[in-house]
């Protein structure tokens, strides 16, 4: 059993504000927003990042990706909102377990790099 903080959070081992859950989709409040929206969502199976994903993840990243829209709707987010996901260490994951930044308004966002 994975010790990583986002399979814990995900068996409900460490609280998180969930928004969204099903069989294989986890979504929770980032712990230090950076936006009036700060949504992760996951997917219940561990893995480290999207550099690690082959052709056995592709039903679960659809589910994820399906799910991520409907929880930003969910959210408010239903004039737009960016998605990111920071992938190793030129992407400045720190956490290594892969998941999708979901930020909304309700005003525009900051352009990005
Ligand atoms: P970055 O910090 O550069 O965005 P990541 O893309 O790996 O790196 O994002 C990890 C995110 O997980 C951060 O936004 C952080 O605030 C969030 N986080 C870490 N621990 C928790 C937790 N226990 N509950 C909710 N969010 C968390």
């Amino acid at each position: 059993m994975s010790d990583c903080v986002f399979c814990r959070i995900v068996r409900g081992e460490i609280p998180s504000k969930k928004v969204y859950e099903d069989e294989h989709v986890y979504a929770f409040h980032d712990i230090h927003p950076v936006a009036p929206v700060h949504v992760l969502v996951v997917p219940k199976v561990h893995v480290d990042s999207m550099a690690h994903l082959d052709g056995e993840h592709e039903a679960a990243m659809g589910r994820l990706m399906v799910a991520a829209g409907k929880i930003a709707r969910e959210q408010g987010c239903t004039d737009g909102f960016r998605t990111i996901v920071n992938t190793g260490r030129v992407g400045l994951q720190e956490v290594y377990h892969l998941h999708l930044h979901i930020l909304g308004g309700p005003d525009p966002l900051p352009p990005m790099l």
